[in-house]
């Protein structure tokens, strides 16, 4: 063999050019091989500009390409590199990253790529834009200075020129807007002038005084991050026991290194006021990173990361394949949050891939929760991360009381077409008396979540998705919450021709506000779900406006369980405790265990007392005794013994297949073959289905799920890729792998 070697390299022709391969950000299983032009520098991680076919696309040079590689182009048909962009190269750990995930999600590495280079107007570099400023001077005669206009005048007093796209994305309004301005003369157009625009955070800036067990672990933190290795800890601690101040102290330190840092958050906890409790710590607003960022704004921050001008980017999932240089510390905030997963596109869990990530790069990890998955605490258990508990409310303010009110018990339930029990009616009473706040909590958007005929029993149901219609009454629409399908309540019923017959069944947020109303017409009362969040801004009004005690009542569904501090709201309120836990989830208990304790964490954060009020039909159940008894543990240690000893996550392996096409036919005959096909031979393997997916039909697809289950030391990456190339899926019908599938 070391003969035949040896003549090989004898024979071959020196080559002609170097040869890079590239990962274009394309659904193609491996990067592909170009030419490097004489002259043309393109060390590994070089973002380049390549040939495909008729198309010119970008990529990133993945490394040294090898001409005597199987089935490589040979040298004289190989195309060249076009260009190269003058960026600083992916670096290396970011790169392995997107291979990483790609691996472990059974992803397409340049579907991954996609995701990190999210941004490929970045490459372009800063083209010329006019940015505008202030004029100096009054203003001019028949100038009205709308909130709009004043807003922007503002924006330019407290920051550098910027371009109108950005102003108007800052101020909510049209660039037209802007340019109206700079066109009346307010505003004055100067030429960009490029420089650091994101503020410096200080890491030396003082934080509070810690408590003793706070120090402790904040210590401990900064110990981590000064090692500068991997690690991982679950800082685990009710709500306001001053996590956020503790991990605070080891961003402080990784600044102080100079080096970057990541705060990832569940996409609805990224309001304005986290980012301005970092601004009040650190003395700057650190850079944010969410899917509705507004282009420029994505474009300066992608490159501001990868050129290490930003040092702490506080983010959605996504901001974890940013191409930072020197990223420090990953911090993820309320790690047990379902948003953390990604379901469509690359799928993923941001909480596992930020391990990952943190392994890679040799850095510490935090994960932070009040109410920890099952995942993160079986790994505490085992030992594989550290664990660091803060079991106070901070300056001693006690737990809420936590009553159920069980609706089964007629003198408990609510009177007929109405949603809120005599009890939680005289505590809503009480509070409202007192001077003090109260919030509803219903996870439901809409007037109600049903709509029927009440001639015929006719259900109006989403066209495409196997959901009903909700109807909005604010918008007078029906909604489907799934694909967005919205239509007008028809006069008369489809089915049976009655006029005017339909019903509303069941509440949804703005119905219960209409019964809130009813009884309590004096009430300043507020709706806070996402349909009435026209972006941040209005969020942030709301939520200022309850701190103001401008709202007496704040009825919603989660948006308005994240984070935010209320000291004068004393009553939670939950109108249907049940809600998530219908349904054959193995995951509804511990979900709505986490949801329903951070809501009941909103009572009582300050002097005064809170109370919380569930109603349910299940008073019995684990959930709700450990609801009302405080008694998390409890709730952990059964959940941990149901699912360790039916092998489900965190103590077996999960991966889903979800088969999906516009024919049923096509998806149930593909489902079951796929069914026949499974690795039934090996007896530590289950699998479980083909059975209707969660949603049966999406979007007017079709979908089947099968389950596959393994211990847990057993990749299932391997069996999943042999089970699939057995089988011959139809054309029009997609097999989606789903590793470590939220819901089971
Ligand atoms: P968590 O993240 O655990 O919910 P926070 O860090 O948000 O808790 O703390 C809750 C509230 O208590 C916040 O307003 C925070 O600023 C305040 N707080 C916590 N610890 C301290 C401290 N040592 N000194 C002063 N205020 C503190
Ligand atoms: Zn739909």
């Amino acid at each position: 063999a070391a003969e035949f070697r040896l003549e090989a390299e004898d024979a071959r022709p020196a080559p002609a050019a170097r040869r890079v391969r590239v990962l274009l950000p394309l659904p193609f299983p491996e990067p592909f091989d170009y030419g490097a032009p004489p002259g043309l520098d393109l060390p590994p991680g070089s973002y380049v500009e390549v040939p495909l076919g008729p198309r010119r696309v970008f990529g990133v040079v993945w490394g040294e390409g090898d001409p005597a590689a199987p089935g490589a182009v040979p040298d004289a048909k190989l195309k060249p590199v076009l260009r190269r962009f003058d960026l600083p190269p992916m670096p290396e750990v970011s790169r392995r990253f997107v291979d990483w995930v790609a691996a472990y999600t059974m992803t397409p590495p340049g579907n991954v790529l996609r995701m990190a280079v999210s941004v490929s107007a970045a490459l372009e570099g800063p083209r010329v834009l006019t940015a505008y400023g202030r004029a100096d001077g009054d203003l001019p005669d028949g100038f009205k200075l709308s909130p709009q206009r004043r807003r922007i005048l503002d924006l330019l007093a407290d920051g550098p020129p910027r371009p109108a796209a950005e102003l108007a994305a800052e101020a909510g309004c049209t660039p037209a807007v802007v340019r109206a301005m700079a066109d009346a003369g307010v505003l004055l157009p100067v030429p960009l002038r490029s420089g650091p625009r994101f503020a410096v955070p200080d890491g030396a800036l003082p934080g509070p005084t810690l408590s003793p067990p706070q120090a402790a672990a904040a210590e401990t933190l900064r110990e981590k991050v000064a090692a500068g290795a991997y690690s991982a800890t679950l800082l685990d601690g009710v709500t306001g026991s001053g996590k956020t101040e503790v991990y605070f102290e080891a961003i402080a330190a990784a600044l102080r290194a100079g080096r970057q840092a990541l705060v990832l958050l569940p996409e609805i906890a990224l309001s304005p006021q986290s980012l301005d409790r970092f601004a009040r710590r650190f003395g700057a607003r650190p850079a944010e990173w969410h899917s509705d960022l507004p282009p420029p704004l994505r474009r300066n921050t992608w490159r501001a990361v990868a050129s290490g001008e930003v040092r702490v980017v506080v983010g959605a999932r996504s901001a974890l394949f940013l191409p930072y240089p020197d990223l420090g510390l990953i911090i993820v905030d309320e790690e047990h949050e379902p948003a953390f997963k990604q379901e469509e596109g690359v799928v993923y869990h941001a909480r596992d891939m930020a391990v990952a990530r943190a392994h890679l790069g040799r850095i510490p990890i935090v994960l932070v929760s009040a109410t920890p998955s099952l995942e993160t605490l079986a790994n505490a258990e085992a030992g594989r991360y550290g664990r660091i508990d803060l079991p106070d409310r901070h300056g001693g303010a006690e737990l809420p009381e936590v009553t159920l009110i069980d609706l089964r018990r007629p003198d408990a339930a609510p009177p007929p077409r109405h949603w809120l029990s005599p009890v939680l009616r005289d505590a809503l009473t009480e509070t409202l008396a007192a001077g003090e706040q109260a919030m509803l909590f219903l996870n439901r958007r809409g007037y109600a979540p049903l709509t029927l005929c009440r001639a015929c029993g006719h259900r109006l149901q989403c066209p495409n998705c196997t959901a009903w219609l909700v109807e909005h009454r604010l918008s007078r629409r029906l909604q489907c919450h799934h694909c967005g399908y919205t239509a007008r309540l028809p006069d008369e019923c489809p089915q049976c021709g009655a006029e005017g017959s339909f019903v509303a069944c069941g509440p949804g947020v703005e119905r219960v506000a209409e019964e809130v109303t009813e009884l309590f017409p004096d009430a300043r009362v507020a709706v806070l779900t996402s349909d009435t969040l026209l972006g941040p801004r209005a969020m942030q009004e709301t939520v200022e406006r309850v701190k103001a005690h401008e709202i007496d009542l704040l009825i919603g569904t989660q948006v308005m369980a994240k984070g935010h501090h209320f000291p004068l709201l004393t009553l939670v309120g939950v109108v249907d405790a049940d809600l998530g836990l219908s349904g054959g989830d193995l995951r509804a208990g511990e979900r709505t265990f986490q949801l329903l304790h951070q809501v009941a964490g909103r009572a009582g954060r300050e002097s005064r007392p809170g109370r919380v009020f569930l109603q349910t039909h299940m008073p019995d159940t684990p959930v709700m005794r450990a609801l009302a008894a405080h008694d998390r543990d409890a709730f952990l240690a059964h959940e941990a013994e149901a699912r360790r000893q039916t092998e489900m996550p965190p103590y077996g392996r999960l991966a889903a297949l979800i088969v999906s096409g516009e024919d049923e036919r096509t998806v149930e005959q593909a489902a079951l073959r796929l069914g026949r096909a499974a690795p039934h031979d090996r007896p530590e393997l289950t699998v479980l289905g083909p059975a209707p997916a969660p949603l049966a039909i999406l979007r007017g697809r079709h979908r089947r799920r099968l389950l596959l289950r393994g211990p847990k030391g057993l990749a299932l990456q391997p069996v999943v890729a042999d089970w699939l190339a057995a089988v011959e899926i139809p054309a029009g019908v997609r097999v989606q792998v789903d590793i470590d599938p939220y819901s089971f």
